[in-house]
């Protein structure tokens, strides 16, 4: 059993009968607040989902943190489904698609999820131009990696559910987004949210507040 484990169900939001399952864990980041890992399942449809929600913000948020040498790899990441992930200098933007999730890792995971995407390009390209550019793009990845390249990290969460978290807490910079900043950022896959918020209700201050129109 894990620790602060909880299971429960409700009815399945994709072929709606009951029984979707949603298992729910808390995670303490030090200096930075208590995280929920979700995962969900329908033994019905085959609906899954894992995520990561943040408890205590909730609000639109980018987390930006220059990586300045192989230390800085191990700081933690934590990426919800409606995230953003950006490193300027590789000329990475991830966006959040349909089935994006949430995951718990560190800078250097972000980099090794780059890596197998810069791979697929690589694989697919066709013109020699396309080649170059994934071979180029690989070997600033490989450098990144080395501890070798410094670089930054954007993460922009419209849900505030993402957090950059190196130990000193003072060298990452935290500013709320502007409402346009987050119209222009894709929102991730449709989970509803009433399942997603069942938990945080009441305890998560604000909620989403994104602009409309
Ligand atoms: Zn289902």
């Amino acid at each position: 059993m894990v620790a602060g484990l909880s299971v429960r169900k409700v009815e399945c939001p994709v072929c709606s009968k009951p029984g979707l399952e949603i298992r729910e864990v808390p995670y303490e980041v030090p200096g930075f607040g208590t995280m929920l890992i979700i995962s969900m399942a329908c033994p019905h449809c085959g609906f899954r989902h894992r995520d990561v929600l943040c408890l205590e913000f909730g609000e639109p948020k980018r987390y930006e943190f220059v990586v300045e040498g192989p230390e800085d790899l191990k700081a933690r990441v934590i990426r919800s489904s409606s995230a953003t992930i950006r490193i300027p200098e590789l000329g990475v933007l991830i966006e959040p698609g349909p089935m994006a999730e949430g995951f718990i890792s560190n800078v250097e995971g972000v980099l090794d999820r780059v890596e197998r995407a810069a791979m697929m390009m690589l694989h697919f390209a066709e013109a020699p131009s396309q080649r170059a550019r994934a071979h180029e793009v690989l070997a600033k990845i490989w450098d990144a990696k080395q501890g070798r390249l410094r670089f930054t990290l954007i993460i922009d969460d419209p849900l505030g559910n993402s957090l950059i978290a190196p130990e000193d807490k003072s060298r990452v910079k935290v500013r709320r987004l502007t409402e346009e900043e987050v119209r222009e950022l894709k929102s991730g896959p449709f989970v509803p949210i009433d399942v997603r918020w069942a938990r945080a209700t009441g305890q998560a201050e604000g909620g989403s507040e994104r602009g409309e129109g």
